[in-house]
């Protein structure tokens, strides 16, 4: 049931999602020195399967991926790729993180960039009947890449941005502060706030993401076990967390996902889907995301339907969209006649 349920996917990154055969050729069409190259392919995926030890060796991957990216036709190609693999997994929509000035700050121009991920868009839709939308990320150590961020996201929301995102590395050293007149202007907006945090740091960072950001959603999020009242806070407001239980584990949230908490956010009433990050660097899709899960905590098929329409739910598709698709994901799960 779970690898024909028509999905949605709220937490993925374009950068991230790029396979390591994709990667190699990208890396090969644009002279980039990317990790294990002088291998090959072999050299690549085991750059790819080499558990990360920390966020930095995991960042030093993705930067090089990101780096490839450099004509439109990468940014198309990528998100056609992805297009094709969410397809391959029925995810219907999908929210995709991606970070513009990584790309612009490596002398990328932003026409470039919007350019290809506007033609993946479109190519995603009409030869994968995939939905996709962006959220505009931005790394919470460069302060000054935040303002052009907002305003690239403004400039392409009829392109399908609905949001900036905010990822990096969470440490205190870099607050929240800075950004608090950034993301309050994309609110004013109508683009939506959806920072990462609770990943790297405990409860203090999830509550400055709410407070400071606005945040109406949380990229993991999962760390708020740790304080039963911002337990109560989350679920009074109903913030949804978007939880990724292999990227917990590959880069140490979590010791295993035996020991996930993602069996205490739900006994505690919080609004969860699941989602899978960077899907080929932690060796998962979303189908894997569901499988795992549903074997090592004995969710029954019903369970895992509620999950999939939690997706849906605090996704931002439009309403119509959203009951047509809940509806379809019922008559998959129960096995009711279309
Ligand atoms: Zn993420």
């Amino acid at each position: 049931m779970i690898r024909r349920l028509p999905k949605v996917e709220l937490h993925l990154h374009l950068e991230g999602s790029v396979q390591p055969e994709l990667a190699l050729a990208l890396a090969r069409r644009r002279g980039v020195a990317l990790p294990g190259v002088e291998h090959g392919l072999e050299g690549v995926r085991r750059e790819y399967a080499r558990p990360f030890k920390t966020f930095r060796e995991f960042v030093r991957l993705y930067v090089a991926v990101s780096s490839c990216l450099q004509e439109p036709e990468d940014f198309a190609e990528v998100t056609v790729a992805l297009a094709r693999s969410l397809a391959e997994q029925q995810v219907r929509y999908a929210e995709v993180t991606f970070t513009p000035m990584t790309h612009v700050s490596q002398g990328i121009p932003a026409e470039i960039i919007t350019h290809g991920l506007n033609e993946g868009r479109v190519r995603a839709r009409e030869e994968h009947g995939v939905e996709l939308a962006w959220v505009f990320d931005i790394v919470r150590c460069f302060v000054d890449q935040a303002r052009p961020t907002l305003q690239l996201a403004l400039q392409e929301r009829e392109r399908g941005v609905i949001g900036l995102g905010f990822a990096g590395p969470e440490q205190p050293r870099w607050p929240y502060e800075p950004f608090a007149a950034v993301f309050a202007e994309a609110r004013a907006e109508g683009l939506r706030a959806l920072p990462h945090a609770g990943e790297g740091m405990g409860p203090e960072s999830i509550r400055g993401a709410l407070e400071v950001l606005g945040a109406e959603r949380i990229g993991h999020g999962v760390r708020c076990v740790e304080d039963p009242e911002l337990v109560a806070l989350l679920r009074a407001r109903r913030v949804p967390l978007e939880v990724c239980p292999t990227s917990n584990v590959a880069t140490g949230v979590v010791p295993s996902l035996e020991r996930h908490p993602l069996p205490k956010l739900l006994a505690a009433g919080l609004e969860v889907s699941l989602a899978s990050d960077d899907p080929p660097m932690f060796g998962t899709t979303l189908t894997d995301e569901y499988l795992r899960c549903a074997g090592a905590f004995g969710w029954s098929p019903g369970q895992v339907l509620d999950l999939a329409a939690a997706a849906v739910e605090h996704s931002f598709m439009p309403e119509d969209a959203k009951a047509a698709l809940l509806e379809e994901q019922r008559r998959v799960a129960t096995g009711a006649p279309s």
